[in-house]
C-alpha cells in the first residue's frame, strides 16, 4: 500500500459496503481512490496522507463559514459540556425555531429533524395528510433524499406513473410519484390538467443542485406556485441545499416565491445533523401531537447540532456576508471560464450565491437532458488533474460546488491558475 488513503479504503471495503457511508464518496463516477480526510481548517482540508487541498465541497454545503470556525467550535464545545442530548425540549430549539420563522417568512411553524431526507419525507407525508390525496410530483434530476417515494424516475410510455430508480422501492409506491422535466412549464400544465385534483404535493429544488447546477426559469417557478394554488396541491420548496446558501432568505427570497412548506438542512446544521421542515400554520398543525400526521425523532433538535446551527446562522447574518460569498463564487466561475476559453476548451460555468456549476459544454444547461450532454470524461480528467494539484472539487460531473466565507481571493486565484495550466495542456 503506497498511501494511508489507499490502506484505509482497502480496509473499509471489508466492513462497509463499498467502503463508504454515502455512495458518491466512493469516487465511482470519477474513478480512483477516495480521500479519507483527517482535518479541516477554513477553506482547507487535509487527507490521511497529510496532503492539503482547497475545499470546494464543504461537506456538500454545510461548511459555509469554513471548517472549524472558532465561533462554531466554541458553541459546540459549550453545548456538549451541558449535555449531549435529553430527548426533551430545550431553549436552544425554541431559539432555532424562532430564528427560522424570522428569516424565512413562509415558515410560520417549524419542526426540527436530523437529516434532509427526514425533512422531505415528512413534508410529503404531511402534504398527503393535509390534502387527503396520494400522488406527488417531482422533477427529473432533483434529489430530495432517499425515502422510497422520492427515489423515482420518469416512467416510460405512460405520462404519469413513475418507476423506482433504486432496487427495493416497490413499483406500487413509485407509481404514486409523477416525474416531470425541470423548467418544463408545458409538461407541468399538462399533468395538472390531467390529474390535478389527485396531487397532494409538488416538491422541487428551487435551484437544482443535485444534477450539477441548473438555474430555474422564472415562468417555471411562477407556474409551480399558480398551479399548486389552483388545484389545492401543497407546494414544497426543498431548500436543503439552497437554504442559507443562495441568500440569507434562500432561493425563495432570491426569487420572491412563497411555498406552502419548506425543507432545510445542510447549512442550518453547521456541519452537524440538523434539518427542518416548516411552513403554513394550517398545514403544520396537522402534525402529531396536534394533528394526525405522525413524525418523531430520538435525536430531533439535538442540543449540540442546534448549537452548531445557531452559531453558523449567526455568522451568515453579518452584513454583506452573501454579497462577499457571491463575489467569490463569481470570481471562480468567471476565471475558470476565461481560462478555458483562452485554451479552446469546451467549458462553461455559473454561480448563484455561494454555489456554482462547472460544465464541459459550451453553455450552462437548463434541463436534465442538457446536463447529460456534458462531457463526463473531460470532467473526470479535470477533476483528477485538479485533485493532484491540491484542489478538491465534488467527485462527480453531476454535483454542484460550494465556496465558503473562509475562501480568499488568493485561494480562488490559485485555483484558476492551476486550472489554466491544466487547460493549457488539454
Ligand atoms: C442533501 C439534500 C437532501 C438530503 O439531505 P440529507 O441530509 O443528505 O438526507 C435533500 N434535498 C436536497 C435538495 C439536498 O441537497
Amino acid at each position: 500500500m503506497s498511501s494511508r488513503n489507499e490502506y484505509l479504503f482497502e480496509q473499509s471495503q471489508h466492513v462497509i459496503p463499498g467502503g463508504v457511508n454515502s455512495p458518491v464518496r466512493a469516487f465511482k463516477s470519477v474513478g480512483g481512490t477516495p480521500l479519507f480526510f483527517k482535518r479541516g481548517q477554513g477553506a482547507y482540508v487535509w487527507d490521511a496522507d497529510d496532503k492539503r487541498y482547497i475545499d470546494y465541497v464543504g461537506s456538500w454545503g454545510p461548511m459555509i463559514v469554513g471548517h472549524c470556525h472558532p465561533a462554531v467550535v466554541t458553541a459546540v464545545q459549550d453545548a456538549a459540556a451541558q449535555g449531549l442530548g435529553f430527548g426533551a425540549p430545550t431553549a436552544a430549539e425554541l431559539e432555532m425555531a424562532e430564528l427560522l420563522c424570522k428569516l424565512l417568512p413562509s415558515i410560520e411553524m417549524v419542526r426540527l429533524v436530523s437529516s434532509g431526507t427526514e425533512a422531505t419525507m415528512t413534508a410529503i407525508r404531511l402534504a398527503r395528510g393535509f390534502t387527503g390525496r396520494s400522488r406527488i410530483i417531482k422533477f427529473e434530476g432533483c434529489y430530495h433524499g432517499h425515502s422510497d417515494g422520492l427515489l423515482v424516475k420518469a416512467g416510460s410510455g405512460a405520462l404519469t406513473f413513475g418507476q423506482p430508480s433504486s432496487s427495493g422501492v416497490p413499483a406500487e409506491i413509485a407509481a404514486l410519484t409523477t416525474v416531470l422535466d425541470y423548467n418544463d412549464v408545458a409538461g407541468l400544465e399538462r399533468t395538472f390538467a390531467a390529474i390535478g385534483n389527485e396531487i397532494a404535493a409538488v416538491i422541487v429544488e428551487p435551484v437544482a443542485g443535485n444534477m450539477n447546477l441548473i438555474i430555474p426559469k422564472r415562468e417555471f417557478l411562477d407556474a409551480l406556485r399558480a398551479l399548486c394554488t389552483k388545484h389545492g396541491a401543497v407546494f414544497i420548496l426543498d431548500e436543503v441545499m439552497t437554504g442559507f446558501r443562495v441568500s440569507l432568505q434562500g432561493a425563495q427570497g432570491h426569487y420572491g416565491i412563497k411555498p406552502d412548506l419548506v425543507t432545510l438542512g445542510k447549512v442550518m446544521g453547521g456541519g452537524l445533523p440538523a434539518a427542518a421542515f416548516g411552513g403554513r400554520r394550517d398545514i403544520m398543525q396537522c402534525l402529531a401531537p396536534l394533528g394526525a400526521v405522525y413524525q418523531a425523532g430520538t435525536l430531533s433538535g439535538n442540543p449540540v447540532a442546534v448549537a452548531a446551527g445557531l452559531a453558523t446562522l449567526e455568522l451568515v447574518q453579518q452584513p454583506d456576508f452573501y454579497e462577499h460569498l457571491s463575489v467569490l463564487a463569481r470570481q471562480l466561475t468567471e476565471g475558470l471560464e476565461q481560462a478555458a476559453k483562452q485554451h479552446g476548451v469546451d467549458f462553461s460555468a455559473q454561480s448563484i450565491g455561494g454555489m456554482f456549476g462547472l460544465y464541459f459544454r459550451a453553455t450552462p444547461p437548463t434541463s436534465y437532458a442538457e446536463v447529460m450532454t456534458c462531457d463526463k470524461e473531460a470532467f473526470n480528467r479535470f477533476f483528477h488533474a485538479m485533485l493532484d494539484q491540491g484542489i478538491y472539487m465534488a467527485p462527480s460531473a453531476f454535483e454542484a460546488g460550494f465556496v465558503s466565507s473562509a475562501h480568499t481571493s488568493a485561494d480562488i486565484a490559485q485555483t484558476i491558475a492551476i486550472a489554466s495550466k491544466i487547460f493549457e495542456a488539454w
